[in-house]
This record gives C-alpha cells, structure tokens and sequence, in this order.
C-alpha cells in the first residue's frame, strides 16, 4: 500500500509492481501528481489547457526520476532542453551560468573566469574557512560544522559582495522553497554540491515539452496499470494502524479500510503530521516516527499565477529565468515557448502565456501575490507593463518542506522503528545527497528496497553524484584556521 501519489509514491510503486508486488497507491486528491499535479483547465475563449502547480525543472543528475519516467518514455522523448537559464535582476545585469563545464573542478574554474558577479574581491575577501566548507561537502562533517547556523549568516560570514551574493546564492537558497534565513547552512552547502559543485551534468536542465498529465502521469499510471497496480485518487487516507499479523490497516476518510503487509507513507510533509496525528496505534508502535514526523515544519507558501497575455514578450527573453532581488518574483517562464499546447494558443491568438512564480511568499492571498509579481516583472521586462491578461490561474499554497537551522539527523528517515512502514518524499533525511523532485524519486526507490529486502529480492540500483565535495579533504586539514 502506498500513501499518496505524487512522484516518491509513484517511484515506489513503479519499482514494487515490476517486482511481482501487488501495489495499491492511495491519493487524496482527485489527480495525481502532488506538487507535480496537473488538471485539464478550460480558458473563456473555451480552449482546453492543462495547467499545474508550476514550471519544473528537470535537472540532468536527477538520475532516479529519470529512470522512473524512462519506465514508460523510454528515450524520454517527453523532455527537451531549456536552453540558456539567466539569473536576472534589477540592479544588475543578467548572467546565465549554464553551458560552464559539466566537470569541477573545470566548472570551478569556469565560474570565476565567466562569472561577472565574481571579481578579485570575492576570491581574496571571503572567509577561507568558510569558501572551504561551500567546496568541500562532506555528509557528515558539513552538517556538524554548518546545521546550527542559517544559510544567512553562512552567506553573511562568507563575505562576498553583494552582488555575488545576490546573483549566485540569494537565487539558489529560495528555490529549495525557503528564505535563506531559515534554512540551515549545512543544507544549502548540500544543495549547492549537488547542483552545481558535485553535479557531473553540468547547470543545464530540460522541462517537458508537453504539460504534466498527457507527458508524465497517464503514461506512469498506464505502466502502474499494465503491472497489475490500482491507483485509487480521491481517497484520503486518515489512519494506518497495526494489526494482528504484522500487518497495518490503512483506512480512508470514506470509512474503507484496506490491510497491507507493507506501507509507504509518501505524503507530503504536513499530509504525514496529519495523518500520524490520527494514527494512535502507528504513533505507540513507531515513538521515533512519530517524535520525527512532529518536528518536521513546513516552509512559506509558494506563489504560482500562470497569465494568458494579449500580446508576446521580447523576442530574447528566455523560456526560464530566475528572479533574484526582488521582495517576492523568483522565477518566470514564457510557457508558450516551451510547451505545445501554450505554443499553439499563442500562435492562434498572436498573445503569449507566462508563469510566474515565488517560492516563499509572505503575501496574504494569491491576487495580491499576483499583483505584486506583475508589478515586479513590469520593472525587469518592461514590455509586459501595458500588456492585457484577458485570463489568469494563481494559487499560493503551502506544503513545501521547511529545512530549518539544527534538524539534521532529526528528520524522518525511509526506515525507522515501525516494521513495515516507511517513509518517502522530499523531507526525508536519505544516505545520498539529492535534492527536490530526485529526493522524492529517489527516497521512493529506497522504500521499495527497503519493502524487497523483507522479502528477499534483490535492490533496485540508486545512482548519485559524487557524494563528497572537490576539496572535501581540505577542510579537515585547514579547520584550526578558519575564522568561524
Ligand atoms: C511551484 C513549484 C515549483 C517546483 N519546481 C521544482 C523544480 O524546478 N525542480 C524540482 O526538482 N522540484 C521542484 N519542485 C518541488 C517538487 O515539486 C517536489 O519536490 C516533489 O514534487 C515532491 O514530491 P513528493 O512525492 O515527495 O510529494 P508530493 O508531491 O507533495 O506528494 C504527496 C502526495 O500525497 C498526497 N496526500 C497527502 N495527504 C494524504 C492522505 N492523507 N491520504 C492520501 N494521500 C495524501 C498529496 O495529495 C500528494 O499528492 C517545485 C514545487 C513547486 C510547488
């Protein structure tokens, strides 16, 4: 049994299906996907769209999720590349870091000499001991070293210029869905590894070249399918709970109740507080779990409006860019330069469709949230001021994971002290370094395994990126004289 059909559920099921396992994955809502959801939208000019909870990225170390989706795209005909990726704001100007060599230390190298944000300045006035730390990611001592501070202070100690600081790592710290003065350190020096520093691929990322629920989630619901799994949506899942057997009872909101040998709770983070709340035979049988689950904190709501313009934006503007400086914009996308059925509604109507987005929002209701984009955006692409949006969709929704200051090793982990039970998503404290969309897919998979090695199957194989930083060795030895 899994709980909750977002892409930990799915990547779950999909292993524990080609197995032999009899998988039923439960869903809330009435469409499945989560945070990666998509539902068919009718526009008033009667054009149906899909639309979603928001542009995703599709890094090339997500090594996981992409052999998930290969289940049933198997030349992953559904992504293309992205192309440039610029880092904008309003004070300075744009820098797009993709296409620097995939390699470090070359990609190191590369940075320094392309970066405009990175002078003389930066490398002869940052903290040492602290630039060490950022290059030199090592699981368990970066997070000994670097957990108890916030990503903030990190930035603030490391004393780089404001514009490196703005361009480079503002940027970075709030597409993890948080404000970098409430995200630890250590997690963002992790984050940083793994997308930039320990990625092999190289920044660049692909995106699916049609929206989410015709590209990735029939087809994935169609392989469950074709492997004897029920994918059941509309069912919220209110208590698991032990029973005679080694077994666990799952029962739904409806009354329903369903017993399994084996579950994967892969809920979103404030789904699992809700459900373990309910879930008294689960909490006395698993007090680590529970005692995990309820320090988890959820981040600031993320803003996403997508607008339906009435004319096209400069022909240079890129299909993806991120907003840096600005108090709530952090990304937009020209939807109709990327995906197909925007393209075609573009085409025929001569307007455009963008999405904008923030991911950690303090505005009080997605208009204003919207509003204040706009007028953000105005400032940056100032072609977009006098345009009409004859349509919009916005939401500002919570459900993020938060990664604050000193919980690490305090997260939940895929295996704890309910046999039987296991946990996957993006929240999950993993043995490998991964982050967003990969951590879910890659938490999922390790379920799995976990659910296999019980019965004596072999695992499947989980490939990361390197799992220790360039100078990971350095650090040990320079610690004594470092200033922090
Ligand atoms: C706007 C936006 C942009 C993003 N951009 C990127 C990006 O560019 N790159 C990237 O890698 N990641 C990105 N992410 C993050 C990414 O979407 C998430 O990391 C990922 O989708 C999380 O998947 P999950 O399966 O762990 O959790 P979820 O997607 O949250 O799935 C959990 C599921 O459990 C269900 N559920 C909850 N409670 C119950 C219950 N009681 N019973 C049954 N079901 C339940 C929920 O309905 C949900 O479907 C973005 C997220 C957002 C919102």
């Amino acid at each position: 049994m899994v709980v909750g059909g977002g892409i930990a559920g799915f990547s779950a099921a999909v292993v524990l299906a080609e197995r032999g396992v009899r998988v039923t994955v439960v869903e809330a809502e009435d469409t499945v996907g989560g945070r990666l959801g998509a539902w068919p939208h009718r526009l008033p000019d009667g054009t149906e769209q899909v639309v979603e909870h928001g542009f995703h990225a599709f890094f090339r170390q997500y090594y996981t999720w992409r052999a998930i989706l290969r289940r049933a795209d198997p030349s992953l005909a559904v992504l293309r590349p992205v192309g440039g990726y610029p880092v904008i704001a309003g004070r300075w100007p744009d820098e797009d870091l993709t296409g620097l060599p995939a390699a470090p230390p070359l990609s190191l190298l590369a940075l320094f000499a392309r970066s405009p944000s990175l002078g003389v300045r930066d490398l002869t006035g940052a903290n040492r001991g602290l630039a060490l730390e950022l290059l030199g990611y090592h699981p368990a001592r970066t997070a000994a070293a670097l957990d108890r501070i916030s990503a903030a202070e990190f930035l603030d100690r490391l004393s780089l210029s404001e514009r490196a600081r703005t361009m480079l790592f503002e940027a970075f710290a709030r597409s993890f869905f948080c404000d970098p003065r409430a995200m630890s350190a250590a997690e963002l020096v992790a984050m940083f590894h793994f997308y930039f520093l320990g990625n092999p691929e190289g920044l660049g990322f692909d995106a699916p070249r049609t929206d989410y629920l015709h590209g990735i989630w029939r087809p994935l619901i169609d392989y469950l399918g074709g492997r004897g799994a029920e994918v059941r949506t509309g069912g919220r899942v209110r208590a698991v709970e032990p029973v005679a057997g080694r077994r666990w009872r799952v029962v739904l909101d409806s009354g329903t109740a369903l017993t399994a040998r084996h579950v994967v709770l892969a809920l979103d983070p404030g789904g699992l507080r809700g459900l373990l709340a309910g879930s008294d035979g689960l909490r006395a049988a698993a007090p680590e779990l529970a005692r995990r689950v309820e320090a988890l904190r959820l981040a600031e709501p993320f803003a996403v409006s997508r607008l339906w313009l009435d004319r096209d934006v400069a022909p240079g503007r890129a299909v993806f860019s991120a907003v840096t400086g600005e108090d709530t914009l952090d990304s937009v996308t020209c939807y109709h330069r990327l995906e197909e059925p925007s393209a075609r509604w573009a085409a025929r109507t001569g307007g455009s469709v963008l999405e904008l987005h923030s991911y950690a929002c303090t505005e009080p209701d997605a208009e204003r949230a919207t509003a204040r984009m706009r007028a953000e955006l105005a400032r940056l692409w100032p072609e977009t001021r006098a345009a009409a949006v004859p349509h919009r969709v916005e939401r500002l929704r919570g459900g993020a994971p938060a990664f604050p200051p000193g919980q690490l090793g305090r997260r939940p982990r895929v295996c704890g002290d309910a046999v039987g039970v296991r946990v996957a998503g993006d929240f999950v404290e993993l043995p490998f370094c991964a982050g967003l969309m990969e951590r879910s897919a890659m938490s999922g998979v390790l379920a799995a395994n976990d659910v296999l090695a019980e019965e004596g199957a072999a695992a499947e194989p989980v490939d990361g990126v390197p799992q220790r930083g360039l100078l990971a060795g350095w650090t040990r030895l320079t610690r004594r004289s470092s200033r922090f």
